[in-house]
């Protein structure tokens, strides 16, 4: 590391840290840049004498010095002390041997630390972000002579169940040529690549390459490979009912789901991450209650994996709990974007997970409160709303230099104080994402899983993937499920006249229409996390029962009055709930298919012509 000391400890003020700019031997300032990353150096250090280095990121640079955010405790820190620059900005490790790792919000993998340090951790500790240890059969995929350029794929190795691609450094301008390749088993930090760039310069490649976590990795100024973004044109099939018929999120796209504390945020997302048709998920704890995470991290590599192995295999954790530093935890976020960026690069379809991201606004908050910058509302900086467009805008398709494409699909959960979501985290996102999935407190108090409300949700990809609907749902998929859509709506004002006026003050067809559409919510939107058949419904079987609820919810009925109604309804929805809990095509399936036909039969439809 950078042996020189170009800036000491002028001011401290919690984790804001003013440096003062040293002269070089000319008399020259040493220069620095916005988001470099520096080291603080405390004159004191603890006990075991070990040099100790506090690192931290410039926030601010004015003449003569900057102001860092450092990201650990600032305790003991003084005037005087020996700042170190490093050079670089704020960056993860990409490379083979992320997946299945737990890190910190600066890539620091958890599990080493522990290992090395007992149970807290310690200040100052930097490990590397990927094992330096252990090798990978590095396999070629070009030729000595070949001409490259920036993401393009040199070879591969085999992590997990995944072919890796080792690419051209994503920072490489203008064209190169291979001078030099090498095939058999290295560590990641061993070259197995050399380059002759266009400006005459040898570059050596090794399995591993660090990129700035704050700057897209797609960003086509930086690139000059030929990756271009594309239009999200199919769905994340979650198999969760409520979401793949209702609220679909695009491969791709972006969703966000706000709701109250103890609504079902983490609850959902880990079934999403579990079930969704991706391959890699990240996911970043961001600032909740140490406990929760610590659910998360135990929980997931326990879990098999739908499609084979375990879950962690394909997963990556960043945490960062309300414990630690809150400048770690801002960078947690751009830290879990890279890796998933660097993902999609290769092709895959990655799945980020955010929980939560007011968390994350929040710590952008304290951070700029110190700073003292004009607050925006509620104490939010001014730029909380292009902060959160960036990082949404962070998702997307792309197809990389190879022609393949990759998708990096962004789901965020908000969690403003008191459920109001009228606050200026959840309006920001609001604005920016395409699926809203709004928890309701209500609906989790009444024990109604998933709890996402369907009266205020929406999502804008049903109509934008239209194509897609009628291709694999048929052309009128679209249409039937808005008309679905309005029996909830119709069944819920209902529902209010009946608080009002109580059952009888309603007409005899209100009251068939508030029963199917409690019939609707309680089969199909509701879907139990417990029950190891109704966790995940694919997609054709959500359009078999979907189909198969429009016969029994939609059309005119004869009922002589409202007991028989309710009769009716209650039998039908346990039949529907009995067949939710078998296997498709089971003889337990077949049964309630059968004794569902029947009752259909016992009090005719007509259906009405659309
Ligand atoms: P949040 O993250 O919104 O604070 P959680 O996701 O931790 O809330 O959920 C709180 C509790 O609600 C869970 O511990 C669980 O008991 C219950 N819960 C949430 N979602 C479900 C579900 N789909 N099925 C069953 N129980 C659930
Ligand atoms: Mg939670």
């Amino acid at each position: 590391m950078f042996e020189q000391i170009t800036a000491r400890v002028m001011a401290v003020r919690d984790d804001i840290v003013t440096v003062q700019l040293l002269p070089d031997a000319e008399g020259q300032l040493y220069p620095i840049r916005k988001n470099e990353v520096v080291y603080i150096c405390p004159a004191r250090q603890g006990v075991d004498e070990r040099p100790r280095y506090l690192q931290a990121e410039v926030l601010r640079v004015r003449q003569g010095e900057a102001d860092v955010q450092v990201f650990e405790n600032t305790r003991g820190v003084a005037i005087g002390d020996a700042v170190r620059q490093s050079g670089a900005m704020l960056s993860v490790t990409l490379g083979p041997g992320l997946l299945g790792q737990v890190y910190d919000g600066l890539q620091n993998p958890l599990e080493k630390i522990a290992s090395q340090e007992g149970f807290f951790l310690p200040r100052g500790i930097q490990v590397p972000g990927l094992d330096t240890q252990q090798h990978w059969a590095f396999q070629p995929r070009v030729k000595v002579g070949a001409e490259v350029a920036a993401g393009d794929c040199l070879g591969d190795v085999q992590e997990g169940r995944f072919r890796h691609q080792i690419m051209v450094p994503f920072d490489l301008l203008g064209g190169a040529r291979v001078s030099w390749i090498q095939e058999g088993s290295f560590t990641v930090t061993t070259p197995v690549v050399r380059l002759q760039t266009r400006a005459g310069k040898e570059l050596e490649v090794t399995m591993q390459q660090d990129w700035p976590v704050r700057i897209p990795l797609s960003s086509p100024l930086l690139r000059s490979g030929s990756s271009e973004r594309l239009y999200p044109q199919q769905p994340l099939l979650t198999s969760i009912r409520l979401i793949d018929t209702f609220f679909p999120v695009a491969r791709g796209g972006s969703a966000c789901i706000p709701g109250p504390f103890g609504a079902g945020k983490t609850v959902l997302q880990n079934l999403i991450s579990r079930y969704s048709d991706v391959d890699i998920v990240v996911i970043v704890a961001c600032g909740e209650r140490a406990g929760e995470v610590v659910e998360t991290i135990t929980e997931f590599p326990n879990l098999p994996d739908p499609k084979g192995g375990s879950l962690m295999d394909r997963t990556v954790i960043i945490c960062n709990t309300s414990s630690m530093p809150v400048a770690a935890r801002e960078a947690s976020i751009y830290t879990g974007i890279t890796i998933s960026e660097y993902y999609r690069q290769m092709g895959y379809n990655v799945l980020l997970i955010a929980d939560s991201t007011s968390r994350w606004a929040q710590a952008m908050r304290e951070t700029s409160g110190r700073l003292e910058e004009i607050p925006g509302e509620e104490a939010f900086p001014a730029y909380l709303d292009s902060a959160i467009r960036a990082l949404y805008e962070r998702a997307g398709v792309i197809q990389n230099n190879a022609g393949h494409k990759g998708s990096l699909t962004l789901i965020g959960t908000v969690s403003p104080a008191g459920g109001n979501f009228e606050e200026p985290v959840t309006q920001s996102t609001l604005r920016t994402v395409k699926t809203f999935l709004g928890l309701s407190a209500e609906r989790a108090y009444k024990r109604a899983y998933p709890s996402v409300d369907p009266l205020i949700s929406w999502s804008r990809y049903l109509d934008q993937m239209s194509d897609w609907y009628a291709k694999h749902m048929g052309t009128e998929w679209i249409s039937q499920v808005k008309r679905m859509q309005q029996l909830l709506v119709a069944g819920e004002s209902v529902q209010q006249m009946m608080q009002v006026t109580g059952e009888e003050g309603v007409t005899l067809d209100d009251y068939i229409t508030y029963h199917r559409a409690l019939c609707l919510d309680q089969v199909y939107l509701q879907q139990d996390a417990f029950d190891p058949v109704d966790v995940s419904t694919p997609l054709n079987r959500q359009k078999t029962v979907f189909t198969l609820l429009q016969r029994c919810l939609q059309g005119e009925q004869h009922f002589s009055d409202k007991d028989q109604v309710r009769q009716y309804y209650l039998k039908l929805t346990g039949l529907l709930k009995n067949l939710n809990y078998s296997r498709e095509d089971s003889p337990d399936f077949n049964k309630y298919l059968q004794q569902i036909e029947t009752l259909l039969q016992s009090e005719p439809v007509t259906p009405v012509s659309a």
